[in-house]
């Protein structure tokens, strides 16, 4: 048993430490597998707030916390969690004390 293969994603492609892969953010060319250790949300998908994305550590390098835990996202999922707080501040009061704990006041995008 473990995490080798854990069956594909939405989009068919396989998932697991034993898939090699690149990188998924534009004109990255790292190569990486798609563990969980580079699963954007480390959860293969299963979050809300993450992609189904599997990035090399320098473009998964924010965190969101999620449930209680810290949880390592892409870039694009960071800023999606960002306008989102933004626009919703009501239902993302985690988030807002989130941003502003790593960012401070300034934290909001402009939209
Ligand atoms: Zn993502
Ligand atoms: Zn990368």
């Amino acid at each position: 048993m473990g995490w080798a293969n854990c069956g594909t994603d939405s989009k068919g492609r396989p998932i697991g430490y034993g898939f090699p892969a690149t990188c998924d953010h534009p004109d990255c060319k790292t190569k990486i597998d798609r563990g969980l250790s580079y699963a954007c949300g480390d959860m293969h998908g299963d979050l809300d707030l993450a992609c189904e994305g599997y990035f090399c550590t320098a473009h998964l390098k924010h965190t969101l916390p999620v449930d209680g835990d810290d949880k390592q996202v892409c870039e694009a999922c960071y800023k999606a969690a960002k306008k989102y707080a933004t626009e919703n501040p009501e239902d993302a009061h985690d988030l807002v004390a989130w941003f502003e704990d790593q960012e401070g006041e300034d934290w909001r995008v402009q939209t």
